[in-house]
């Protein structure tokens, strides 16, 4: 296959602060955790995507406004004008108008929050959760903002894998949501196979404890997502960018650098 992508930058979302358990079950069980809010800017030949993006950056001013007091002293996000989704693309001279394809791994709060910001792109979903986010069942709610999905903008939903530009693959993770995905980046210039794991695998002691991430709503799925991603990283020396990993994210390169492979990254304790 021929690749058209040319580029990737990380861009920094922020963080939130969660129960430990959320991120790996059973693990530390009562502590807190700092995790990133990572979004993905995907140059190509044929124009910028980003994978997900990030918190609603009306979480800047005042989270309980923007999440409601429930989600915002759950998540306790920290968000500065700096890492507003404009302020991350203007980092490389860029706007939101130059996006023309947004891919969200699932629609949480924390991935598809910036979405209603790209008005010109064509917003990439698994049809199984979109319609999950419209209507979930009432356990799983909390972490879907009806605000996010709005105004409506151009879908695109999409069922299974698929291959949606030259050098970008969507691979369906369900577990974590429904309608999970993840997304693989093929021979990218400088980094080679890289997969954009999302909320499959939330860092890599998901995966050196072999346990699934600790907000499912299928738990069993979620493991078999979580190894097929694994397996598939092993098959074609992918790199897996978990969803929600700090030490992974303090090792990569940020915007405005290009992400590349590192000393520092990925190699070291991360393997
Ligand atoms: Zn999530």
């Amino acid at each position: 296959m021929k690749t058209s992508v040319t580029s990737v930058h990380l861009l920094d979302g922020g963080t939130l602060d969660v129960e430990s358990s959320v991120v790996v079950p059973g693990r530390r069980y009562g502590r807190r955790l700092t995790v990133p809010v990572q979004m993905f800017l995907v140059g190509t030949s044929g124009g910028y995507v980003l994978v997900d993006t990030g918190n609603d950056p009306a979480v800047i001013d005042d989270p309980v406004a923007a999440w409601g007091p429930r989600l915002a002293g759950a998540a306790r996000p920290r968000m500065e004008p700096r890492h507003h989704p404009v302020e991350q693309l203007g980092l490389l001279g860029l706007s939101p108008a130059d996006v023309t394809m947004v891919v969200y791994t699932h629609l949480h709060h924390d991935h598809a929050g910036g979405g209603r910001l790209f008005t010109d792109a064509v917003h990439v979903v698994q049809r199984t959760e979109h319609r999950w986010a419209l209507d979930p069942d009432p356990p799983a709610a909390g972490a879907y903002l009806p605000s996010d999905l709005s105004p409506p903008r151009s879908w695109r939903l999409v069922d299974g894998d698929r291959h949606v530009l030259p050098g970008i693959s969507l691979v369906h993770t369900p577990g974590h949501t429904p309608g999970h995905q993840s997304v693989m980046l093929w021979d990218v210039p400088d980094l080679g196979n890289i997969i954009v794991a999302g909320d499959a695998i939330n860092t890599h002691e998901n995966i050196a404890t072999d346990a699934p991430p600790g907000i499912t709503t299928d738990a069993v799925a979620a493991s078999f997502s979580m190894r097929r991603l694994t397996a598939l990283a092993d098959a074609t020396d992918a790199i897996v960018v978990a969803g929600h990993d700090l030490q992974q994210f303090q090792a990569m390169p940020k915007a405005p650098d290009r992400l590349v492979r590192t000393a520092r990254w990925p190699a070291g304790d991360l393997d």
